[in-house]
């Protein structure tokens, strides 16, 4: 695999909060982050899609807040990331705005990334900021998010947001240049890993065992941010973020660790259709509408004779003809909804529904046909 990030075409940075904030002096790094802005701008400048997850908001908070150093409570983290998020979103902003970038903040919770109506809002937000060439500005949304319920990592938070919206690299910034055989730190025979074609057992273990996890965000979650990635076919690299244009240092062949999938987002979102869930109902598409997806397009409400099943928003459905399967796809209203505004035009459905509902039954993105 050649390291030359131009082959790339949507990528994810996800910067640690050892990175940003400078806990010492109580504020961001600002340096160091407006030469990643660089990188970022270089990147983008390129044609790639960019997305950043950025970590901080809490370390900043609490430095704001003056709360002492070690765990906080729940309530106490939360309080944190209230008051670090807002100076955190505005750097991001200010740093890309030097480049004549626009920023957009989003913040998730596990629900937008796990729960599937929710995943697809989420999605559809985001790559319409993609779209309009904004970048991302990612974190947990930690003042709602309560223990139960939160990643509390932004590394497997990253890969679930590189999955979701099909990017080609995740790149994880950190305090090392990736993985080793052992803790370099305290095992001068450790080995660093340049190539990690799958995660076996001996990879995971090399991350340490839950025992050893000491913080969050350690080697441990990384390697779980790596199978998240890799199975949702997305690259992921682990680099050493603490010098100056990190980016910029990977993509010149500095050392770091690759995570490489054999598959590709597109394909394994196809698969993931195709195969994971359970068809909740099935819609039936006249001709004409067989032939446009046959030739790639999205299924519109027009082309669909009619419905069964007791299907939501975001469910899996069988796509078919009166005499045959065509494949599956993940529909966009429920089958109440959906009831309304089969064989109508699409600029029909506000009317009908009384809401501006999506142009297309089921977008081609959310559909895999059968060959
Ligand atoms: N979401 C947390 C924050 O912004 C960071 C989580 C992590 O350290 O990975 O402070």
């Amino acid at each position: 695999m050649s390291t030359d990030l131009r082959q790339f075409r949507r990528v994810v940075l996800k910067v640690g909060s050892s990175l940003l904030v400078d806990r010492a002096r109580g504020r961001l790094n600002h340096a160091w982050l407006a030469a990643l802005a660089e990188d970022i701008a270089d990147l983008h400048a390129k044609g790639a899609d960019v997305l950043v997850v950025s970590s901080g908001a809490i370390a900043m908070g609490r430095t704001v807040l003056g709360l002492p150093s070690g765990p906080l409570r729940l309530e106490e983290s939360q309080a944190a990331a209230a008051v670090g998020q807002i100076t955190l979103a505005r750097t991001w902003s200010e740093v890309l705005a030097h480049h004549g970038i626009t920023a957009g903040q989003i913040l998730v919770t596990l629900a937008d990334t796990e729960q599937r109506r929710r995943y697809l809002n989420a999605r559809a937000t985001t790559l319409k900021l993609l779209e309009m060439r904004a970048v991302p500005v990612i974190n947990e949304n930690d003042t709602v998010a309560t223990s139960e319920i939160r990643y509390g990592d932004n590394d497997r938070l990253a890969a679930r947001v590189a999955t979701m919206i099909g990017a080609d690299l995740l790149v994880l910034f950190s305090d090392i240049d990736g993985l080793y055989t052992a803790p370099p730190a305290s095992d001068p025979n450790a080995e660093h890993i340049p190539v990690v074609d799958r995660i076996t057992p001996a990879i995971e273990a090399m991350a340490g065992g839950a025992a050893s996890e000491l913080s969050r965000g350690g080697m441990r979650t990384k390697v779980e941010a790596g199978k998240i990635a890799t199975a949702g076919g997305t690259h992921m690299i682990i680099a050493d973020g603490r010098t100056k244009n990190p980016l910029k240092r990977v993509a010149e062949g500095g050392r770091c660790t690759w995570f490489l999938t054999p598959s590709n987002p597109a394909t394994a979102r196809k698969t993931w259709i195709a195969g994971a869930l359970e068809p909740r109902g099935t819609l039936y598409v006249d001709e004409g509408a067989e032939r446009a997806l046959h030739g790639g397009a999205s299924l519109l409400p027009v082309g669909v004779r009619r419905i069964e099943g007791a299907f939501r928003r975001g469910d899996a459905v069988i796509i078919r003809s009166e005499s045959r399967v065509l494949g599956r796809g993940l529909v966009a209203y429920d089958a109440e909804d959906a009831a309304r505004i089969i064989g109508r035009p699409s600029r029909e459905i506000e009317r009908l529904l009384g809401y501006p509902g999506r142009t297309e039954m089921v977008h081609r993105d959310d559909m895999a046909l059968s060959d």
